[in-house]
């Protein structure tokens, strides 16, 4: 047999770890044990034969605990008292969350009450700072300007702010606890095919979700906005998914704006398009019809009239020439492609498109550099004009950087750029001229928008659609004062370079080659060296027989020249005409241009005729020479 344990009922009440205060039928302090003197104050001399009421301020007094211990007293019940929050008082004044539980105990004839009182003000302090940081939370959330819907683990409403209240047409309330489908209907804006559940995706994934635009959602009365939508997992300190929170925003308004301002440049563009081209065509027109005129009175004599003629024949060339430009800008020209290095293809534009500037072009290549399957010929023609205008932009003259990288886009960057995610090359053309006012930034593209006297504002139309036709991207960066950067991406080859092929596009992968034919040393001299420093390989001939001989020799080795430049009148009397005509013995389509000083020769005002396809009066410099060659080059 165990015998019972003797308590010590008074050292069993010093040793809980609570506040302990013992009182009688008259709610009158008969014990307190070392913890309650601590928490309130007071020595236990002061505290025994005093009423519980001692304890809490004067203002609670009268009514609860009081009637608590007569509840706990009464002969009925016996149960253990539950807690009750109070506030405390300490015998200083100071005032203190506390909770007292309240259990009767029988001590021989007597019942007393146990009361045991636990400082809780710590804890009071952590529960207000949670729910002021709750109700500011969903304060916040409430205000904030975009939908908020957060689901549990499950997918069930757990809160809706009011702006997604207003957007799906639930209240919260009647919201909670539903599937997030039931009351958050997507549709495609195109297809107006139903999206699948972003939450699901996020909880399969873990990760971020963007429903890619544009969508719909339908409200619970049939509203339909169009919205951008994300979804995020919301994760516990450990990593595990909880559930998800839904931010979107209602882009309707934004979206109509959108739609009427690109509606208004549209117009613009059209309008500036239509104006240019008949403003051309007025000009070429005039010109044909007043030397048609005067061709028709018969009276003037002969050798104006072939003048005239030559000007209309001008005139229709030049149209012809507007027309296939806006051709290219309506449709694009269809790339031949190649598979080519973008290095050469910038050394090639770098070298002939400066000639009459101070400007200096700098090349910064990256290494290695992709491979690109382009047409050659176009590509240069872009990097060309974009040279041209940067060179524009600094008329004192500067540094241009040409620089080209390998850049590889992921889903987002590519989507921002409307390109399918890849590699690519970067081309960027970087001037430090004028810049372009904001308000000129977004025609600068359209056919016909220029801001120079003599421009034809075909440039930049043109080489956007020819970029866009090689499924690459252009766009510029511009400071006023402070410079321009044009860049453009096209997509990497996933071929190997090919050979290049024979005739025109051949031209733009080698050095093009000219043969100068002139008998005076000096002017030889003078114009090879200038095209060499603009990047031409030139070869000379001083009589008509060596002449012949180097173009056979070219032809047959099939690397023939691009150009030749024919003296007209060779001191020795024999003439451009002549070696023209044997040299078409060789070669029919020889791209040659007449030279001389004789302005008044026949050949000279009108070469064509004689089948030369370009002239140059002599004395010329730099800027002639490499003028009437980049025409040359440059028209079929
Ligand atoms: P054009 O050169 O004949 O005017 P473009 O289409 O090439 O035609 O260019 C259109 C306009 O864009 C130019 O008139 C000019 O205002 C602006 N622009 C183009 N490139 C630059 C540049 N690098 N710096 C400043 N302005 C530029």
């Amino acid at each position: 047999m165990t015998t019972q344990p003797v308590i010590d009922f008074k050292k069993l009440i010093e040793s809980l770890p609570d506040a302990t205060v013992i009182v009688n039928r008259d709610g009158k302090i008969v014990l307190v044990n070392a913890q309650a003197e601590l928490l309130f104050g007071y020595p236990r001399q002061e505290l025994l034969n005093q009423p519980l009421e001692i304890l809490i301020p004067v203002r609670n007094r009268s009514g609860h605990i009081r009637e608590r211990i007569g509840y706990y007293l009464s002969p009925h019940i016996r149960p253990m008292g539950k807690g009750l929050e109070i506030v405390g008082l300490h015998k200083d004044g100071h005032e203190f969350s506390a909770d007292i539980s309240l259990s009767p105990v029988e001590a021989g004839e007597e019942v007393l009450v146990i009361s045991s009182i636990r400082d809780i003000s710590d804890r009071k302090k952590i529960e207000e700072a949670l729910t002021e940081e709750k109700e500011r939370l969903s304060v916040t959330l409430r205000s904030i300007g975009d939908g908020v819907i957060t689901v549990d683990s499950q997918g069930r409403i757990v809160f809706l702010n009011r702006v997604a209240e207003i957007l799906t047409g639930w209240g919260q309330t009647e919201a909670k606890g539903r599937p997030l489908l039931e009351i958050f209907h997507l549709l495609n804006e195109k297809t107006r095919q139903p999206y699948e559940d972003p939450v699901a995706a996020v909880l399969s994934t873990g990760k971020i979700v963007e429903i890619a635009g544009p969508t719909l959602l339908i409200s619970k009365e049939g509203i339909e906005r169009s919205i951008v939508d994300c979804a995020a997992p919301i994760r516990d300190p450990a990593g595990k998914i909880l559930g998800v929170v839904l931010v979107f925003r209602d882009i309707t308004g934004k979206q109509k704006m959108e739609e009427e301002l690109l509606r208004t440049m549209k117009l613009e563009s059209i309008g500036l398009l239509a104006g240019g081209v008949a403003h051309d065509f007025n000009n070429l027109l005039t010109s044909i019809l007043g030397n048609l005129d005067l061709v028709m009175t018969e009276k003037e004599p002969r050798n104006k009239r072939s003048h005239w003629l030559s000007q209309i024949e001008k005139a229709a060339l030049r149209a012809k020439e507007i027309a296939s430009q806006l051709l290219t800008f309506a449709k694009g020209a269809t790339p031949v492609k190649r598979v080519v290095s973008i290095k050469e293809l910038i050394e090639e534009a770098a070298g002939f498109a400066l000639p009459d500037s101070n400007c200096r072009c700098e090349l910064v290549f990256s290494d290695p550099l992709w491979l690109l399957e382009v047409d050659p010929g176009q590509i240069i023609q872009v990097i060309h004009n974009l040279l041209i205008n940067a060179s524009h932009a600094m008329p004192e003259g500067g540094v241009l950087t040409v620089g080209a990288e390998n850049i590889t886009l992921k889903n987002k960057e590519a989507r921002h750029r409307s390109l399918k995610p890849g590699n690519y090359v970067r081309v960027s053309v970087k001037d430090s001229g004028v810049g372009i006012s904001k308000e000129h930034l977004h025609k600068i593209f359209d056919p016909y928008f220029t801001t120079k006297e003599t421009g034809t504002g075909l440039g930049l139309s043109n080489s956007y659609s020819i970029i866009k036709k090689h499924h690459g991207t252009i766009s510029v960066d511009s400071q006023v004062g402070m410079g321009s950067t044009f860049s453009f991406y096209l997509p990497a080859a996933t071929k190997e370079i090919s050979a290049p092929s024979r005739g025109e596009d051949a031209l733009h992968i080698r050095h093009i080659r000219v043969l100068i034919f002139d008998d005076d040393p000096m002017i030889r001299e003078t114009a090879g060296e200038i095209l060499k420093q603009i990047g031409y390989e030139v070869v000379y001939a001083s009589e008509e027989r060596e002449a012949v001989e180097l173009f056979r020799q070219a032809k047959e080795s099939g690397e023939p020249f691009d150009a030749v430049i024919l003296d007209l009148n060779l001191s020795n009397g024999m003439g451009g005409i002549d070696l023209l005509a044997r040299l078409k013995g060789i070669d029919p389509s020889v791209r040659a241009i007449v030279s001389s000083k004789n302005l008044e020769d026949p050949v000279m005002s009108d070469c064509r005729k004689y089948g030369f396809k370009g002239r140059l009066a002599k004395p010329y410099d730099r800027k002639d020479l490499a003028k009437v060659l980049h025409d040359l080059l440059h028209t079929l």
